[in-house]
């Protein structure tokens, strides 16, 4: 259970007992337990053996795993800030002493909780504030989350007195003189009686052919009114829709699953890009529910999953539910309760990768999509972890089982399917039949040479878009770099506007024609004459997502041109808005970064052109090409879904290039094995283990030193395991100087031995008055 707990003078902090013992401490005096704060445990044994293993494996505390666990909701502290809900009206259901907190927070906008505790005259306030919460009476300040924002629908309906059936003669003869409205209001009926569900404005103008005046005038009447549904918050009830019927080859793959399921806990799914994987997660997903038992789906990035939500709620209706770092408060408290009282509201957890941390109490399967993705590695803060590792950990607490799922799985589980480790099923088909796209790639140092390219485009990719338009479909074109151009240099004496806090230089934006920093944020209006030379000789150079749309609207003025990137999906339904624009081909060509790699399925789509493959292959990283076939293979996965064959077109100045070779011809094995003879060699994943370390501090003298003396330290050790300190890339970020120590370690090294001796020399490294105010990371698995 949760207790408060006295720290220092005056604080009160939240924590959690998981051990109870009787040795008294050496090196301090224990002070008395506040007060208890939970009636029943609000976090599992399973849970703490979960975050102790993670603790471990990862280098990191046990209290950084909770404070990354919990939502901060459940760790209220002296500190914290009270705010009023204003929307809560009961004050009825309260006490005397909730009341008083309530009445104080009408005079004061917000208070802190030892605030709260004067005010009532005695110390124990937090089991108070927990009611007003329970209530909804308060709020807790939190920073603005973005918040994740389905998307809304219009909705009508008749008002309330029309609503009773008797009333429909009424109404009827009531409306005798106008024959529109009347036609408007019997389609209604025989909508609501055919679909009994709720009723989309849209709809209703399709089937009954009636023009919007008519409906705008029956709600001046009073007698329809619209209102808005989210699309994934439409509770199909009794309705849910039955889950589609396998095909042959989907059949197979899942029988060979749930045989597979039978010897080894994780089973890899490898099936190309539209095979439906989703409709086999669902038919496994059906059986876990109808037992009673819970299933966690893991996702990479929800903002960008709006579609399968929806897809996975018209199947299972209310056993949903999304959990998300960035939801709000309320809704993370309320997962996190439905989980640990295995309601039925939470049988299936959709979740990012903070979901493994839930309390599950009956989990029985769970599925990661997507599994090749990165970012279910966690980069900062502590714990630095990897969603599916941590999950198959979670998985055997459980004596569960794990399908991990991808039409491009990563090198590191193909290895453990190698290694025995884990099940291998593959489904090679496109539900439908139909082909995968057909890949080309265009050279385009030949026409830069003959310069024949018109802006970014080669004429190979401008006729492939006119082609797709005629047809009057839809085009993706992706570029992994937002903003105008990412340099910006004096033609004259070749200086390039730099970030004064970190070592990079500032990207071009052109609608706002400002200068801005990639890495912190730093922006400033774009200099009309060169800060070095002073002459009128400004250049760009490279270009990203801004620069192709603009070309587009050029080249294309008839078409609407649409661009997703992290500058266009910031504000309030950033990406809902853009990704319906484009289902409703109220877009025809949209360019983006990988943000339109995951997982969309637009049926329209059958063009997908790659501006330049060759960026990403040169990346300085072991995993780029790895990483470069996934994308590309990904993107392209987006082209000719539905019924006709897709294109893709990638332009590129190297197409010898053995990824870009095997992207074409769909070769994943053949990457498989040249990329693990790679790594093997140079003692990279899944041979060796890589663990990080990261120094920094704002003085360069004082990381330049402490990273000299740490690699010393450590090379005592583990002698030639230890490469580096070296300066990463971008050395400089946000003022603060990085240095970095790579720890390669063979697979006979003891992994439990190596951390013990990091640590001891971390300890001793923190024991030098000098380096204590250096910051020391440790990502173990790095990325
Ligand atoms: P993947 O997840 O492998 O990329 P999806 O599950 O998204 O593939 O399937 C691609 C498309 O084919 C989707 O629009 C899906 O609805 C459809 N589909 C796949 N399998 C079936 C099936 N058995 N019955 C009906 N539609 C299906
Ligand atoms: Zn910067």
């Amino acid at each position: 259970m949760r207790v408060a707990v006295p720290f220092g003078k005056s604080k009160i902090c939240t924590a959690l007992v998981s051990k109870i013992h009787k040795n008294a401490p050496e090196a301090y005096e224990a002070k008395d337990i506040h007060q208890i704060l939970d009636d029943i445990p609000l976090v599992t044994e399973k849970q703490l053996e979960h975050w102790s293993w993670i603790a471990n494996y990862y280098m990191c505390s046990l209290g950084e795993v909770m404070r990354s666990a919990l939502p901060s909701a459940f760790l209220l502290e002296s500190e914290t800030l009270v705010l009023r809900n204003e929307k809560f009206i009961d004050e009825k259901s309260l006490s005397d002493d909730e009341f008083l907190i309530v009445e104080a927070l009408q005079h004061q906008s917000s208070l802190k909780i030892d605030k709260i505790g004067s005010i009532l005259d005695r110390k124990r306030v937090l089991p108070i504030l927990h009611q007003l919460l329970n209530k909804g009476a308060i709020q807790l300040h939190e920073e603005l989350y973005e918040k994740y924002r389905p998307k809304l629908v219009k909705y009508v309906r008749l008002t309330e007195p029309y609503s009773r059936k008797e009333k429909l003669n009424d109404l009827l003869s009531s409306l005798s003189r106008s024959k529109k409205q009347r036609e408007l209001v019997l389609s209604y009926f025989s909508l609501q009686a055919s679909t009994k569900k709720p009723i989309k404005a849209k709809l209703l103008k399709e089937e009954s052919g009636i023009s919007d005046a008519v409906l705008k005038a029956l709600i001046v009447k009073g007698v329809f009114e619209i209102y808005h549904l989210q699309v994934d918050r439409v509770s199909f009830e009794n309705n849910k829709n039955k889950i589609n019927q396998l095909n042959d080859y989907q059949n197979i793959a899942y029988t060979n699953i749930n045989n597979l399921f039978k010897n080894k806990n994780v089973v890899l799914l490898h099936g190309i890009t539209s095979s439906g994987k989703t409709e086999i997660y669902a038919k496994l997903i059906e059986e876990v529910l109808e037992k009673g038992k819970q299933v966690l789906y893991l996702l990479p990035e929800i903002a960008l999953t709006t579609q399968l939500i929806n897809r996975l709620q018209t199947y299972f209706g209310n056993q949903i539910s999304v959990f998300h770092s960035k939801y709000s408060l309320n809704e993370r408290v309320e997962v996190w309760q439905n989980v640990l009282k295995t309601n039925e509201k939470a049988q299936l957890i959709l979740g990012a990768r903070s979901a493994v941390f839930l309390p599950f109490d009956n989990l029985d399967l769970i599925i990661i999509d997507e599994e090749h993705e990165t970012s279910y590695k966690q980069f900062d803060p502590a714990p630095r972890y990897h969603a599916r590792d941590a999950a198959i950990v979670l998985a055997n607490i459980h004596q569960a089982r794990v399908l991990l799922g991808s039409a491009t799985p990563s090198i590191e589980s193909y290895f453990n399917v190698h290694e025995k480790k884990y099940g291998l099923v593959e489904l090679n088909r496109r539900f439908g039949n139909v082909l995968l796209p057909e890949i080309e790639l265009v050279d385009i140092k030949e026409a830069h040479r003959k310069k024949r390219m018109t802006g970014h485009f080669s004429e190979r990719l401008l006729l492939l878009i006119q082609e797709a338009l005629k047809e009057k479909e839809q085009v993706i074109l992706f570029q992994n770099r937002r903003g105008f151009s990412p340099i910006v240099e004096c033609s004259t004496c070749g200086v390039a506007p730099q970030c004064p806090n970190c070592d990079v230089s500032l990207t071009f934006h052109k609608f706002r024609s400002e200068l801005r920093c990639h890495y912190c944020g730093y922006n400033r209006a774009m200099p009309q004459t060169c800060v070095a030379c002073g002459n009128a000789s400004l250049d760009t150079k490279g270009f990203g997502t801004e620069q192709i749309e603009l070309e587009l609207k050029d080249l294309f003025p008839d078409h609407s041109i649409g661009r997703m990137d992290l500058d266009t999906t910031r504000g309030k339904y950033g990406y809902e808005k853009i990704i319906t624009a484009f289902q409703e081909q109220e877009i025809d060509i949209l360019v983006g970064t990988q943000m339109l790699s995951k997982g969309l399925d637009f049926a329209n789509v059958t063009l997908v052109g790659v501006l330049n493959a060759d960026n990403m292959l040169n990346f300085p990283d072991f995993r780029a090409h790895e990483k470069s076939f996934h994308m590309l293979t990904q993107v392209s996965g987006r082209a000719g879904r539905d019924k006709k064959r897709g294109k893709v077109a990638i332009q590129t100045f190297n197409p010898y290039h053995q990824i870009l070779q095997q992207v074409t011809t769909n070769d994943y094995k053949i990457m498989l094995k040249e990329q693990l003879d790679e790594r093997y060699q140079y003692k990279y994943p899944p041979y060796n283990r890589l663990i990080k370390i990261t120094l920094k501090h704002k003085d360069y003298i004082k990381v330049d030193a402490a990273s000299k003396w740490l690699a010393t330290s450590l090379h005592n050790s583990f002698g030639e395991s230890i490469l580096g300190p070296s300066s990463p890339a971008i050395s400089r970020i946000r003022n603060q100087h990085i240095k970095t120590i790579l720890i390669k370690l063979s697979k006979d090294h003891s992994l439990k031995n190596s951390k013990v001796i990091i640590q001891k020399i971390k300890n001793s490294f923190q024991s030098i008055v000098d380096f204590r105010p250096v910051r020391f990371n440790i990502d173990v698995d790095c990325y």
